[in-house]
């Protein structure tokens, strides 16, 4: 076993051996320009992004190829789908609706539009995470152009009714965007089975390489246009200027690829190791919390809460193990996870979550070992815990009048 063992799989995955090689010539021999029509080096590499983009058309259901736009990554899919939409609809309307869940670079664009005048709309989640497709009907007014709501959720794993809530938006004649990065690889995804407009995937999730992504764009039924964010050459249908990344889009293509092939064998594989975890952590500990959907989840997500233990102290007592935790300071401030808080996680229990990302290359051995150490861990801190000692002997806590708070 090779220390510290990688468990933030939803973090980003290592590139697949299969998919260096692919992309290996594409650095070196095979250099062209995708966008040189002239010659033969131009011809060369724009074949090569041409198969890709049919392997990432297979990915999400693509009923067309050229539905398929090349990015920088999700940041940018998700970007350029959003404030695509509410620049060349603007007319038609300013009301925007997403979830409080979603990925900061969903969030943040719908903050950023806010500013610039647009409505929006956070619908609430349960507390799984789950968007209602009933409560996205209601929240649609004549002047809503655009849904964007997440297939799957990075830190607590739940699934969303996509394909109710594309319904919903379909009959309402509402753009519907996804961002689908947690999701790709691990259920199928179908654009047209799930009635989406718009779809945001990266590279770096499935094990191809950092810095490259994709957004679908519906071309029929109806078609949707989108204002570019980068101007110049007219790349990608005008949608996204810059020469492309070849090797990039080679091994993201190969991973798409992989990922299609392998899904339902991998996956039957990470639930099993996830089980597995989720068991052994279950019968060796009392006072510990499953954050998320326990069926509507991604596979490779566990997302526990350990009450008593404060997350970031439970992770520096098992460095060997490649975590993440739920109160990571994703700013100065030590702020525990919006996504928990959305879904009605307390402040306390929210500080105590850490979360374990299964993926390609878990082994039995692994999750052997990550179970005995957070077991051991876990008691180690709560042996040093006056509250669950008090709680052990019986004692409410909410019954205890506390000072100095
Ligand atoms: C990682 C991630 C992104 C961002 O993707 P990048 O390619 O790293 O920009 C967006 N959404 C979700 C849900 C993610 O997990």
């Amino acid at each position: 076993m090779k220390f510290p063992i990688y468990l933030d799989y939803h973090a980003t995955t290592p590139l697949d051996p299969e998919v260096l090689k692919t992309m290996l010539p594409y650095f070196t021999e095979v250099f062209g320009n995708a966008a040189s029509r002239n010659h033969e080096f131009g011809w060369t590499a724009e074949a090569a992004v041409e198969k890709a983009r049919h392997q990432i058309a297979k990915l999400v259901g693509a009923q067309h190829d050229k539905e398929v736009i090349f990015t920088s990554g999700a940041t940018e899919s998700n970007n350029l789908a959003i404030q695509g939409v509410a620049e060349m609809y603007k007319e038609k309307g300013n009301h925007i609706i997403t979830s409080p869940i979603e990925h900061k670079s969903v969030l943040d664009t719908f903050h950023f539009l806010e500013k610039k005048g647009y409505e929006v709309t956070i619908l609430p989640v349960d507390s799984y995470g789950q968007v209602s497709p009933e409560v996205v009907r209601n929240a649609i007014t004549p002047k809503t152009i655009l849904v964007s709501i997440m297939t799957a959720n990075n830190e607590i794993g739940t699934i969303n009714p996509i394909a109710e809530i594309g319904k919903v938006c379909k009959e309402k004649g509402v753009i519907f965007h996804t961002d689908a990065v947690q999701a790709a690889g691990k259920i199928p995804l179908n654009v047209e089975a799930m009635g989406v407009d718009l779809m945001s995937v990266t590279a770096h999730k499935i094990y191809g390489p950092k810095g490259v992504g994709a957004l679908y764009v519906r071309r029929k039924n109806p078609r949707v246009r989108i204002a570019p964010l980068i101007y110049g050459g007219g790349h990608e249908r005008g949608m996204r200027s810059g020469t492309l990344n070849v090797p990039g889009i080679v091994g993201f293509g190969k991973a798409a690829e992989i990922a299609v092939r392998v899904m339902q064998d991998e996956m039957a594989q990470i639930k099993r190791l996830r089980d597995k975890l989720w068991e052994g952590l279950q019968k060796n500990l009392d006072e510990i919390y499953l954050n998320g959907h326990p069926t509507e989840r991604i596979a490779n997500n566990l997302n526990f809460s350990f009450a008593f233990v404060e997350g970031e102290s439970l992770m520096m007592g098992m460095k060997e193990l490649a975590v993440s935790s739920g109160s990571a300071c994703t700013s100065a401030s030590l702020e525990p996870s919006y996504v928990l808080k959305a879904i009605g996680v307390g402040e306390d229990l929210a500080h105590t979550s850490i979360r374990f990302g299964l993926g390609r290359f878990t082994t039995d051995e692994e999750i052997d070992y990550t179970i005995e150490k957070v077991v051991e861990t876990v008691k180690k801190l709560r042996d040093l815990s006056p509250l669950y000692e008090m709680v052990k002997e019986g004692i409410d806590l909410k019954s205890i009048a506390w000072t100095g708070h």
